[in-house]
């Protein structure tokens, strides 16, 4: 068996805010520096987008999508260049239901480039402006959504993304519903799974009896080439090239196949932008608790608290795991994978990008960006050195800071300040002090 780290969820340099580097050059090339197998194109809802992805990709396995041999000979790019992409994109609806103005985000897979040309031609017919950017805001529900997509392609994934953002998601406190049911209607049932966005963690996603019987996945959202693999999905195989895209169907939707779900790679939810609620501007972050005290309003300037996540799934949560409810266990590398103890839900390892561990062990960003790139070069890919390497190994290539720092990390041995409002969090790997009382760090989690 082999891994294959997926990261689908990642935006071209047509859609808003991304770097002008995202070609598809680019997002292979860091696939590889990062470890991940299977990518996903994003955006093949823009005109421009769509093209390029027809000029330089081929089908190398039903659904399955690779450089042709040519377009790489002519770049003189035929070593490497091995990872595969999965058809993707992401759709912004904003429309009213209920008295409410909603703001969701969706992503869509398909297996093959004629229906994705259909739902393209469909979009337009009914007036969605494609050009306007790689994720294109369009006035539909996502019922309607759901309805063309599955009409054209019955074996699209539909996949609610990020789902507790407050400002664009399935459940955010600003945007959302709060049930898959009173968003997605008579489709609800072809809702095989969601993606947890970086400021939730599956402890949290379990938690949610509407999402019981459904599959917790999680990727990067990408906005940039180093972005990539920040959250990923991984998956067993017989080898790299023993599945299609119908594979990827089934195992999302919780069949079995030549794919089997393995475990998620996830942010610690702290780090995430939205994780507390809180006021960017006022420079307040406050705990449910607190946020309860003070019945949601910025004890600062007296408006209304930008609800994070955190309070979010307290609200949605139909249980809450304890430390006794879950079960942490090390690897042979020291990993520890966290677990639901009943072995219902797959598990998953929380990590900290490497750069930002560099980060936190060099003089200045400079510094760490160029050791980063020198590991990545020399030493191996992102996730082999988070996961993989032996320590002393480690420490023989890149100095004892980062062998510790790793060593912590995969011990979940980290202190972490959360997000709020935007504000990203912050994770360090190296000032963890352990507490006498406290044999393991699993108390920190909650
Ligand atoms: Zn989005
Ligand atoms: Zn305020």
């Amino acid at each position: 068996m082999v891994r294959v780290i997926a990261d689908l969820q990642i935006h071209s340099k047509y859609a808003r805010a991304v770097s002008s580097k995202m070609d598809l050059f680019h997002i292979v090339e860091w696939s590889e520096k990062k470890g991940i197998n299977l990518t996903a194109t994003g955006d093949w809802t823009h005109p421009l987008w769509f093209k390029e992805i027809q000029k330089n990709l081929e089908e190398v396995a039903p659904g399955i999508f690779a450089f042709k041999k040519s377009v790489l000979k002519d770049k003189n790019l035929i070593y490497g260049f091995k990872a595969r992409f999965v058809l993707s994109t992401e759709i912004s609806s904003i429309y009213k239901q209920g008295d409410k103005l909603r703001r969701i985000h969706t992503l869509i897979f398909v297996p093959s480039v004629q229906s994705a040309e259909r739902i393209n031609t469909d979009l337009i017919n009914r007036g969605c402006n494609l050009f306007s950017d790689g994720r294109p805001i369009v006035g539909l529900t996502v019922q309607q959504i759901s309805e063309i997509v599955l009409e054209i392609e019955p074996k699209a994934l539909i996949i609610p993304a990020h789902i507790w953002t407050p400002h664009f998601s399935l459940f955010g406190s600003r945007s959302g519903f709060d049930s898959v049911a009173e968003a997605f209607g008579q489709f609800e049932k072809y809702i095989y799974a969601i993606e947890t966005g970086l400021s939730s963690d599956p402890i949290m996603n379990w938690q949610v009896k509407d999402l019981d019987n459904r599959r917790i996945l999680s990727f990067s959202d990408a906005h940039s080439g180093p972005k990539l693999g920040r959250e990923a999905t991984v998956f067993y195989a017989e080898d790299l090239k023993s599945f299609d895209y119908f594979d990827l169907y089934k195992a999302i939707k919780g069949q079995k196949s030549n794919l089997r779900l393995g475990f998620t790679i996830e942010f610690f939810p702290e780090e995430g932008k939205y994780h507390l609620s809180g006021h960017r501007a006022c420079q307040v972050s406050l705990e449910p608790e607190e946020v309860r005290k003070q019945n949601g309003i910025c004890p600062k300037c007296g408006k209304p608290l930008i609800i994070g996540v955190k309070d979010r799934v307290r609200d949605l949560s139909a249980r809450v795991f304890k430390e006794e409810d879950l079960e942490f266990r090390a690897n042979a590398n020291g990993v520890v994978f966290v677990r639901d103890k009943q072995g219902k839900r797959v598990p998953f390892v929380s990590l900290v990008p490497l750069l930002e561990i560099l980060e936190e062990i060099e003089s200045s960003k400079t510094k760490a960006f160029a050791k980063y790139n020198q590991l990545l070069e020399n030493f191996a890919d992102e996730f082999s050195i988070l996961l993989d390497k032996p320590i002393s190994e480690i420490e023989k290539f890149a100095g004892p800071l980062l062998a510790k720092g790793i060593n912590n990390l995969r011990q979940r041995k980290v202190s972490l300040i959360s997000g709020y409002d935007g504000v990203f969090g912050k994770i360090k790997v190296l000032d963890y002090i352990e507490k006498p009382d406290e044999v393991e760090t699993q108390s920190k989690l909650f």
